[in-house]
């Protein structure tokens, strides 16, 4: 059962737990791919010019807190009685890229596919009393630096370039959410490595990789859903005043994001805006990027498949639900 507490927004010190890069298990160990979040005391600059505007601060100091709701008993979601996650009206930015019109056309489009997101979980944690879910966003174009305060496996800031072959959620860094407001917990979106996935050129190294057929704006937008999923876990987590020893261990940290992403293809679907190739090729992606045994931190292709068609599908064939994912993935909080 999950009821947040009073101590929800508090000053978390010294954590070890996961930011994801999405590609991370298809970069062969690449150790800069895994970044864990750093101490509160870290500090780091945005390096970048132009639009990555992300600036790291303590905890403490961020205005997080200010989105707490008040004056209101949060709701519960439990297995057997949590909300549903509802189906906005607005629609998906569509359209193709060309060459010419890439570098706009790109973060524009990842631009829209967050605000879809926001505007999909967070009527979500409204209805739970949780606060606001939306996160920060760094979309690093192309010639942009960023670095990250969450630190790699050598503890070493995380620097983000345009072309990085991964994607992040990063729970310390510090950035302008879709409204505009500072907060903390932020999504970084390598710009030139989106427009890759969209061309199906990314991580293509030979003819026989292009067999796969992963490219897609959908697919890319599937990357994206998946990063705000451990956006949706983290907030849930400071809503709940849980330690981060409480989230999601191991692989279920990455597959509960995958479930979530689920849950927001769902919707899309709902609103008649997914095709059968649309899902076809984000599901070779995942396959592409899967680590190739368990254990491995991301989860294999069969695990990765399924922990996304149970969020899009549930159980039974339905519209899968988040309480699908969080009893599956997150059983010491939901289960
Ligand atoms: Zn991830």
């Amino acid at each position: 059962m999950m009821r947040p507490g009073s101590a929800r927004f508090r000053l978390v010190v010294a954590i070890a737990v996961t930011a994801i890069g999405l590609a991370a298990c298809s970069t062969g160990g690449d150790d800069e791919a895994v970044p864990t979040r750093s101490p509160a005391t870290t500090t780091a600059t945005t390096s970048a010019s132009g639009s990555s505007t992300a600036s790291s601060t303590p905890r403490s100091s961020t205005t997080r807190s200010s989105s707490a709701p008040t004056g209101s008993v949060p709701g519960d979601c439990t297995a057997g009685n949590c909300p549903a996650l509802p189906v906005p009206t607005s629609s998906l930015m569509q359209g193709q890229i060309t060459a010419g019109n890439a570098q706009q056309k790109v973060p524009a489009y990842l631009s829209s596919v967050l605000d879809d997101l926001d505007g999909t979980w967070g009527p979500w944690f409204d209805e739970l009393g949780w606060g606001n879910p939306d996160p920060g966003r760094v979309l690093v174009a192309s010639g942009e630096t960023f670095r990250s305060s969450c630190t790699d496996t050598d503890d070493r800031d995380t620097v983000v370039e345009s072309d990085t072959p991964n994607a992040f959620f990063c729970p310390v860094d510090v950035a302008a959410d879709g409204s505009g407001q500072r907060v903390e917990g932020s999504v970084i979106l390598p710009v030139e490595t989106f427009v890759g996935i969209w061309t199906g050129t990314f991580l293509v190294q030979g003819p026989l990789d292009q067999i796969g057929g992963f490219q897609g704006e959908f697919t890319a937008a599937t990357v994206v859903a998946h990063e705000y999923g451990h956006a949706v876990v983290d907030r849930i987590a400071q809503a709940g005043g849980l330690g981060p020893r409480s989230e999601p261990r191991g692989e279920n940290a990455e597959l509960i994001a995958d479930c979530l992403a689920g849950n927001w293809a769902a919707t899309v679907l709902k609103r008649h805006q997914l095709s059968i190739a649309d899902i076809t090729q984000a599901v070779a992606l995942l396959q592409k990027i899967a680590d190739p045994a368990p254990g491995q931190g991301h989860g294999t292709a069969t695990q990765r498949i399924g922990a996304i068609s149970l969020g899009f599908f549930g159980p039974s064939l339905g519209q899968g639900q988040p309480v699908n994912c969080f009893t599956k993935y997150w059983p010491e909080v939901f289960g």
